[in-house]
């Protein structure tokens, strides 16, 4: 962890103050320092990594979280925001003498505005919610990340997440038309509306993904999109990744636009196949899943299309959604890839990188050599039609020195995806997680210029902190140059 956060509460008398100052501003019932009810917000998705906090505050109303901030302020001790703690980066995972500030008790939709076609929810509203309020106007919210079930609007916003129709209907930043935001100092920002246009700077983009550091998000206008006609989803069988990576590429060629367009391989296959159709999993190494959407006419012909190319592009099997309730079984299929690889490995780390597509397949052949080289199993189930990937890399916690050559993998495909132009992060955020990555792919000025934007927000660097952001200090000790993707430095990257 960075040096930047040494604890600032040191003696148990210090604490006790601390507790009381706490306690005359929120609720006794909002505030858990029980060292056993701590244990539940040690960390988030992200498991490897663990903290306990000083306490967990649960607020009820803004005036709460006004008062909360300034007796952390005070006391200097450093506020980790927190939704539902599905992150896989360590966003809402503590750091040591910090507390959770948990968005759990603001869930409330307070409006649906079906006229202007928008959502105004706090931020601890859950994204499935979103559209189940918005069904009865035949409206929904596009972006749909698996965890939707239990991740929240605030955990999306900070960490500007995708899904599975984001290829067609934007991130999160794309359906996001309004916020309203508390700075450390107090100060309650007002950012975008109801409408696509508002005067002045446009913060609004820089609060999407900035992952807890910035402000506490408060309330939230959502953009929602009228449900389309209909949807029909083609399944693909290959019997080679890299033949399954050319249809991507000739399905968006062709100037078609899927509503989805994911890839798994073999081993996450094998994972989930007991909910696969049989016809599917004769000898595939790969499946590929593209969705169409629209009005029915479009959708037939697309669909007819689509087909054709996953054949051209080698496809053995091909299965097509007959009705809405086929398609919902077969998306199922991918949406439950992560939780069912803990049926053939007893832990996975989850990478999140995002590449060209046109280096789709030369990615996955090293991300194979790497596999072999640490001996790892890799599983990879993606957002093909975005070029993000999760490679899945299976091991076992209780090995001793396991994790540490997971890690060192891990960084090693960021690398790759650094190298062929590509991005440390999709989708999952920074966090705890990719902080070494972030010095390959910032220079020391870049990531100096974040520092900068932090602290015109908090200049006291206590929300959220040690986070996203490393130090220049970390990045020399990392010893690892930010690389100028057009440099030809793969020798230095094929040493693994
Ligand atoms: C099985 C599984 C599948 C997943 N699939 C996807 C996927 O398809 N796409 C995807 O993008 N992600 C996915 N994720 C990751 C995760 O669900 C997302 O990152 C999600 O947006 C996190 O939401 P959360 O409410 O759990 O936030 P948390 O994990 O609680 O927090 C995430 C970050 O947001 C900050 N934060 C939370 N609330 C606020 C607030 N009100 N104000 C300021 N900062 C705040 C936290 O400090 C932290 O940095 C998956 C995770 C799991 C476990």
């Amino acid at each position: 962890m960075d040096k930047q956060n040494n604890k600032r509460i040191r003696t148990r008398d210090e604490f006790s103050s601390f507790l009381e100052s706490l306690f005359s501003v929120v609720s006794a019932e909002n505030i858990i320092y029980d060292p056993e009810r701590l244990t539940a917000y040690e960390c988030d998705g992200l498991t490897a990594f663990r903290a306990t906090p000083l306490a967990v505050l649960l607020p009820r109303s803004v005036e709460e979280i006004l008062s909360i901030l300034a007796v952390c302020k005070r006391y200097k001790v450093p506020i980790v925001p927190r939704g539902a703690g599905t992150g896989l980066s360590g966003g809402a995972t503590p750091i040591e003498g910090a507390v959770v500030l948990s968005l759990a008790r603001f869930n409330r939709v307070l409006e649906i505005d079906p006229k202007n076609r928008t959502a105004r929810v706090e931020p601890g509203v859950t994204n499935i919610r979103v559209s189940q309020e918005a069904a009865p106007y035949g409206l929904y919210f596009s972006p749909d990340p698996s965890s939707q079930i239990a991740c929240t609007i605030g955990g999306n916003i900070a960490e500007n997440a995708g899904g599975i129709h984001c290829l067609k209907y934007g991130l999160t930043v794309n359906n996001v038309l309004g916020l309203k935001l508390i700075t450390l100092e107090g100060d309650i920002l007002t950012l975008g509306g109801k409408g696509a246009e508002s005067p002045g700077y446009d913060l609004l983009p820089l609060i999407v993904g900035s992952e807890g550091l910035l402000g506490i998000i408060v309330e939230a206008t959502l953009r929602l999109l009228p449900k389309p006609e209909c949807a029909q989803l083609v399944v693909g069988c290959f019997d080679d990744l890299a033949k399954a990576s050319q249809a991507v590429s000739l399905i968006l060629s062709f100037g078609i636009i899927p509503s989805g367009l994911e890839m798994m391989d073999k081993l996450v296959l094998d994972a989930v196949q007991a909910d696969m159709p049989r016809a599917l999993l004769n000898s595939a190494q790969a499946i590929l899943f593209c969705e169409v959407d629209g009005m029915q006419e479009e959708v037939e012909e697309q669909s007819i299309r689509v087909k054709e190319i996953m054949l051209k592009a080698g496809a053995k099997e091909i299965v097509v959604s007959k009705d809405d309730s086929e398609r919902m079984l077969l998306w199922k299929c991918r949406k439950s890839a992560f939780p069912a690889m803990g049926r053939i490995s007893p832990d996975y780390y989850c990478m999140d990188g995002t590449i060209p597509r046109k280096k789709l397949a030369y990615l996955l052949k090293k991300i194979d050599e790497l596999s072999a080289h640490y001996n790892l199993k890799v599983g990879n189930v993606f957002h093909a039609g975005d070029g993000n990937l999760h490679p899945l890399i299976l091991y076992d916690q209780s090995v001793p020195g396991e994790f540490e050559k997971v890690e060192k993998m891990g960084e090693k495909i960021l690398e790759l995806c650094v190298q062929v132009g590509g991005v440390i992060t999709g989708e999952h955020g920074v966090g705890l997680e990719k902080l070494n990555s972030m010095c390959i792919q910032f220079s020391s000025e870049e990531i100096e210029q974040f520092r900068r934007v932090k602290k015109a927000f908090d200049p006291y660097s206590l929300l959220n902190p040690a986070k996203t952001i490393p130090t220049l200090h970390r990045c020399a000790e990392f010893g690892k140059m930010h690389l100028h993707k057009d440099n030809d430095l793969w020798g230095g990257l094929e040493r693994f």
